[in-house]
């Protein structure tokens, strides 16, 4: 038996981890709340360009311990219209988003929360988006629900790929990041958006809390394995931020800190190892990760350029660390 099946695990209430919090960021429900073009590998090897919205909505039912993707979401619903008006404004305003191939329509939750996206908007969105190769949106796994097929017949000749937190394989850290599911749903997810032929991607934590750094790599890289088992698409590691109030309480109490550069490094080039789909490495604010200041933007960008090819690069050397 593994050392960590005999921890005792805690677990919090939404109401210890709402306490945490502090405000959120100004939003309107009008506007998305960012929006820019990046570039990624697609599923047939070609790195392209895709407009990434951040769309501005109803602040997600879920309380995630990790999550801060409240900060930018509204305490109410938007109006039917709306969320199609961000679209629109966020596109005229993206130069560049004419060459995009895919389109990712995210909003801090999931878009399959009819709280969140009015399902009326469905058609409206789907003429927005439908001449992209691909509509990738986030969703949790106990929301992927016949919304999903109407929103991928309305969006038709576009791809549906939808994108779902399964954070951790660990079964009982699972319950810990108060996620509100269990693998069995994630698994239930998976099986039910492939035989409707709707592409997953799967978002894996990094060294959650609890996890000290050699655990972390080594949850990240089973958990990427579960979910590459599992018809996922390609997964993409989120190194754990602090941020959101809980984090920095764990961590004045010695259950969190946020994972090495050099963890980051590692899982991805294990991951690339496997050949088994798609890996990427979440790399916002990434230099964050990485002590030396002599080589951290050289390591970042080495990063970036293995997520766009898929492949191991040389590693990089530096004078001044050890990292
Ligand atoms: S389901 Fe997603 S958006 Fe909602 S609290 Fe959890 S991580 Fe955050
Ligand atoms: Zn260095």
């Amino acid at each position: 038996m593994n050392k960590s099946d005999l921890r005792q695990w805690p677990q919090f209430s939404d109401a210890e981890i709402l306490a945490q919090r502090s405000r959120k960021n100004k939003t309107t429900s009008n506007r998305p709340y960012a929006f820019h073009l990046e570039q990624e590998c697609n599923a047939s090897g070609e790195i392209i360009d895709v407009a990434t919205l951040f769309l501005t909505n109803r602040e997600c039912s879920f309380r995630c311990l990790m999550c801060d993707l409240w900060k930018n979401t509204l305490d109410h619903s938007v109006r039917s219209g709306e969320i199609p008006t961000q679209i629109r404004f966020a596109l005229s305003q993206l130069s560049g988003s004419k060459s995009a191939r895919q389109i990712k329509l995210y909003n801090s939750g999931n878009f399959f929360d009819r709280k969140a996206i009015p399902v009326q908007d469905y058609s409206a969105i789907a003429k927005l988006v439908n001449g992209y190769d691909r509509v990738i949106v986030e969703n949790h796994p106990a929301l992927c629900t016949d919304d999903c097929l109407r929103f991928r017949d309305f969006i038709a000749p576009a791809e549906l790929e939808i994108a779902m937190g399964l954070e951790t394989c660990h079964p009982e850290l699972l319950q810990v990041l108060n996620k509100k599911m269990d693998l069995d749903d994630f698994d239930r997810a998976c099986d039910f958006l492939h035989s409707h032929q709707i592409q997953s991607r799967a978002f894996i934590l990094l060294k959650p809390p609890f996890l000290n750094e050699n655990e972390g790599i080594d949850w990240a890289l089973r958990s990427l394995d579960y979910a590459l088992s599992r018809h996922v698409d390609c997964c993409s590691i989120i190194p754990t931020r602090r941020g959101n109030g809980m984090l920095e309480l764990l961590e004045k109490q010695g259950d969190f800190s946020p994972p090495s550069g050099k963890s980051l490094e590692t899982v991805l080039q294990q991951g690339l190892s496997r050949k088994r789909g798609r890996v990427f490495v979440d790399l916002w604010d990434a230099e964050q990760f990485f002590s030396c200041r002599t080589c951290r933007k050289a390591r970042v960008e080495r990063l970036h350029q293995m997520n766009l090819t898929q492949t191991r690069l040389p590693a990089i050397i530096c004078g001044d660390c050890s990292e």
